[in-house]
């Protein structure tokens, strides 16, 4: 079942190991983004798989693999038995779980320490309180973070109750999941005559993709920013943050560009939230990296919600930092203290990550199938972090992502640059890809600007539609 990889490289012993073996519970990029930190700190590795990954170079390229199950996630990448077996059987020490699959599942994170296997992440009951929704803003509200006004907790099963609640939060108001994730669960109400059947709608919707029919109310933003900060924190109460990204350029609410720092954003008011964070996270004892959200509008941050894991968007704060955010989240399972104190984290220049998804760029129909040719762009300031390669299979089973172009500039003109050549540099064949689509983006005055809202995509694509 193990299998062993010919290209193991040849490392010299290191004293201060931190832990022997880790196993990646994870697929594509990041998988391979994971097994690139680990070979840094001279850990081994597991990668465990679906039978759709089979062939995949990472999987080879880790010391060793185990399919865990046919290609539906549901039978491999979200089986714990199987992945808690994989573990014993090959004797890894800790589980990275990623981002997605099981990464905020707490029940998961819970059977990985019981099974004697340290979680590279947060405490199962940190998960569980920050992957409710409805907890997390009463605990961050209770830590002093500014959330968006509400409803006070869970909306109440009476109509009558939820009506006087949206006329004290004022129209328009948004339904969200308490369990909802990855942009779904939610629904916009403008009127008080399509409320009362919208909360019924989103209740039954988060009932049957999350198992929870819990839902809670906000006041729905109209024009504003999404930013985000990363924070980083030990076990041992330290924490900080390492400072902010912009993910506003979304469409369906999933970020397709994000950069750091924010464009055009006030350094004081980005210091006292920063600093709100990693009080917060001494407050509930938060340990790992993780990110908290805010919609942004009038100068006003506003969270939204807490992503207890490592996220798509971190190599834009790895690239003004200096900081690997993957080996620190190692480093903290392993129980060490962190190495940096708030003073000594310094941002430097301007970067920008463009997801590349294998879609049609117009039609966001998805594109898996062979890459005929591939070539993956470089030169200064350029990161690319993808598994894929010439003649590999996308498989149809997954997320669309099949990677990320990251530049780094001095400044954001810089990295706006030198992404438009990167981006005129890379081939993908035999698929569609959203390339077209980001080299749109990138030549957008409004983009070029910096400081567009989560809607000014939609907006934008939908006057293409017209004019098509
Ligand atoms: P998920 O966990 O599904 O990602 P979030 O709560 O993070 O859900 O919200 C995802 C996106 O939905 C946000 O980035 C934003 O675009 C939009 N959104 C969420 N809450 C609001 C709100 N109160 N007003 C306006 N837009 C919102």
């Amino acid at each position: 079942m193990a299998l062993r990889s010919p290209s193991s490289p040849v490392v010299p012993k290191n004293p201060n190991q931190l832990f022997g073996k880790i196993l990646i519970a994870n697929r594509g990029e990041i998988a391979l983004r994971i097994q690139r930190a680990c070979r840094e700190l001279n850990i081994k590795t597991v990668v465990v798989h679906s039978e759709a990954d089979r062939e995949a170079k990472y999987v080879r390229l880790a010391d060793e693999s185990v399919c865990i199950g046919p290609p539906a996630s549901a039978q491999s990448y979200l089986n714990v038995p199987a992945i808690i077996a994989a573990a014993e059987v090959t004797d890894a020490q800790a589980i990275h779980p990623g981002y997605g699959f099981l990464s905020e599942n707490a029940d998961f994170a819970e059977k990985v320490e019981r099974s004697g296997f340290v979680f590279i992440g947060p405490r199962a009951d940190t998960i569980r309180l920050m992957g409710d929704k409805v907890s997390a803003k009463v605990a961050m509200i209770k830590a002093g973070v500014p959330c968006v006004p509400g409803s006070e907790g869970a909306l109440p099963d009476d109509p009558k109750e939820v009506v006087k609640v949206a006329r004290t939060v004022g129209y328009p108001v948004i339904i969200k999941a308490s369990a909802g994730g990855g942009g779904r669960g939610m629904r916009v109400v403008h009127t008080e005559a399509a409320l009362v059947s919208a909360v019924a709608l989103t209740r039954a919707e988060a009932q049957a993709a999350f198992g929870n029919p819990t839902v809670y109310m906000e006041k729905f933003l109209g024009n504003p920013r999404h930013i985000e900060i990363q924070v980083l924190a030990d076990e041992h109460k330290n924490a900080v943050y390492l400072f902010e990204r912009d993910c506003s350029m979304q469409r369906r609410h999933q970020k397709i560009i994000e950069e750091a720092p924010a464009p055009g954003m006030s350094q004081r008011a980005l210091v006292r939230i920063g600093e709100r964070c990693a009080d917060a996270c001494r407050k509930i004892g938060y340990r790992g990296a993780g990110t908290f959200e805010f919609l942004f509008q009038e100068d006003e941050f506003f969270f939204i919600e807490m992503n207890t894991r490592v996220q798509v968007e971190h190599p834009v704060t790895e690239m003004i930092t200096g900081i690997d955010i993957v080996q620190e989240q190692i480093r903290v399972a392993a129980g060490q203290k962190l190495r940096f104190r708030q003073r000594d984290i310094v941002s430097r220049g301007h970067a920008i990550e463009c997801r590349i998804n294998a879609e049609d760029p117009y039609t966001f129909v998805p594109s898996p199938g062979r890459i005929t040719s591939y070539h993956a762009p470089g030169g200064p300031g350029i990161r690319v972090d993808s598994h894929v390669y010439h003649n590999y299979f996308v498989p149809p089973y997954y997320d669309s992502m099949i990677g990320k172009v990251i530049a780094y500039g001095d400044s954001r003109d810089q990295a706006i640059a030198r992404m438009r050549i990167a981006l005129s540099e890379m081939v993908v064949e035999g698929i569609r890809t959203n390339i077209p689509l980001h080299q749109e983006l990138l030549l957008d005055e409004k983009f070029i600007r910096g400081g567009t809202s989560i809607h000014y995509l939609e907006e934008k694509l939908a006057k293409r539609k017209l004019a098509g």
